[in-house]
């Protein structure tokens, strides 16, 4: 049975009909179009100072991006360990090896003193990393200032995943456009979709000539089909892009949206015992793609767990935090650096309904639920 409400449901109220019947009616629905030209133009002059390539996933995305830094067999790659697999899987696609560094509590994010930690390690076992993937968990800027001055003293660029964090901003600067490279994602509950969609960034143009050119399987520009090197079919196609289009044009609304939502539930929830939300400092706003908490058991008498099931009696979904990569099965083997506060975040997680439209009303009867569990265990 479908969920009444859902944790995370595209809304679909602009212009997304009408560009994907032009897009048919022009007869380009592939890798072509206009509505891809359309789509990098909006989402570059969003971002100012970077140009943007638009690919079909957020993986194709990082594997482009971890080619275009020169990533290959044998390399260290810094992954955060907190994260979903697709920010690590394209290390391993490139013979490469992901090695796995712990959140921080204030942001949830890598945190910069194991990251330095993990870099001279690295460096003393004999081999440098190659790039440092960061990532905007849940929308949350990730302590970007910490993280660029490491990057700048080794001289290790950032590959930033910013798949979840389209429009959120660290000190009034787009998530996305700190690193050397960054990537979005429209996959289908993004907080912007295109069906299945992403981007890589960049402010260098020669990165983003040979992302264009290696998404595009590397046709060189010749009457004939002629390959210098191996390329990638990581184009997005046209279908997508005026979907993508769309919902750009809204992506200002949705923000709006979801962070009401958030301070809706801070609100609802202030002064309940043992729920924590993801911090937002002065120095970020997060987009709140999804608004998470953790469940202190001690504190609430209920687990994060018993909270999903008993949401889900009411045909409300909710969802875990992702659970941390070096715990994962297929990472085990790789080098984990840090403490235990990813395995908490995990443990302790839960990502509740966070549409654009969510109402009020579906939010109270959400607190309603959290606060029966509450008194079931103080019976
Ligand atoms: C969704 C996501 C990706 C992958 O994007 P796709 O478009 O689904 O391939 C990568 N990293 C993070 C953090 C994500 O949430």
């Amino acid at each position: 049975m479908a969920s009444q409400i859902p944790l995370s449901f595209p809304v679909f109220n602009g212009n997304e009909n009408f560009y994907t019947q032009q897009a048919i009616s022009s007869g380009h629905i592939a890798t072509s179009g206009q509505f891809i030209d359309k789509f990098e133009s909006k989402l570059s002059k969003r971002l100012h100072t970077h140009e943007t390539v638009a690919l079909n996933s957020g993986t194709s995305a990082l594997h482009l991006g971890m080619v275009l830094l020169g990533i290959g067999l044998g390399d260290e790659v810094i992954c955060q360990s907190f994260t979903f697999c697709a920010s690590a899987n394209p290390i391993v696609y490139l013979g490469a090896t992901p090695i796995f560094v712990d959140s921080e509590k204030d942001t949830w994010n890598i945190c910069p003193e194991i990251l330095e930690d993990t870099i001279l390690s690295r460096i003393s076992k004999g081999k440098k990393p190659k790039a440092i993937v960061i990532v905007h968990l849940f929308g949350m800027p990730a302590k970007m200032k910490e993280i660029l001055e490491i990057s700048a003293k080794y001289q290790i660029p950032v590959l930033e995943d910013a798949a979840e964090a389209i429009g959120s901003k660290y000190q009034s600067k787009e998530c996305g456009t700190f690193g050397t490279i960054g990537i979005f994602s429209f996959n289908g509950n993004k907080i912007i979709t295109a069906g299945g969609g992403g981007a890589l960034i960049s402010n260098d143009m020669a990165i983003i000539q040979r992302a264009k050119l290696l998404s595009t399987q590397a046709k060189e520009d010749r009457p004939f089909y002629h390959h210098l090197e191996i390329g990638y079919n990581y184009k997005m196609n046209n279908l997508s892009a005026a979907v993508g289009l769309a919902q750009l044009e809204q992506l200002d609304f949705f923000i709006k949206g979801r962070r009401l939502v958030n301070q809706r539930y801070r609100t609802l929830l202030n002064d309940f015992p043992g729920i924590e939300f993801q911090p937002e400092s002065n120095k970020s706003i997060s987009n709140y793609w999804l608004t998470c908490i953790l469940v202190d058991k001690e504190k609430t008498g209920f687990s994060n767990d018993q909270l999903k099931t008993a949401l889900m009696k009411k045909g409300v979904e909710s969802r875990f935090l992702w659970k941390p990569l070096h715990m994962q099965p297929v990472f085990t083997m790789m080098p984990y650096y840090g403490g235990s506060l990813a395995e908490r975040l995990f443990e302790e997680g839960l990502c509740l309904p966070s549409s654009a439209d969510l109402t009020l009303q579906a939010q109270e009867m959400i607190v309603e639920v959290i606060h029966e569990e509450l008194s079931k265990t103080f019976k």
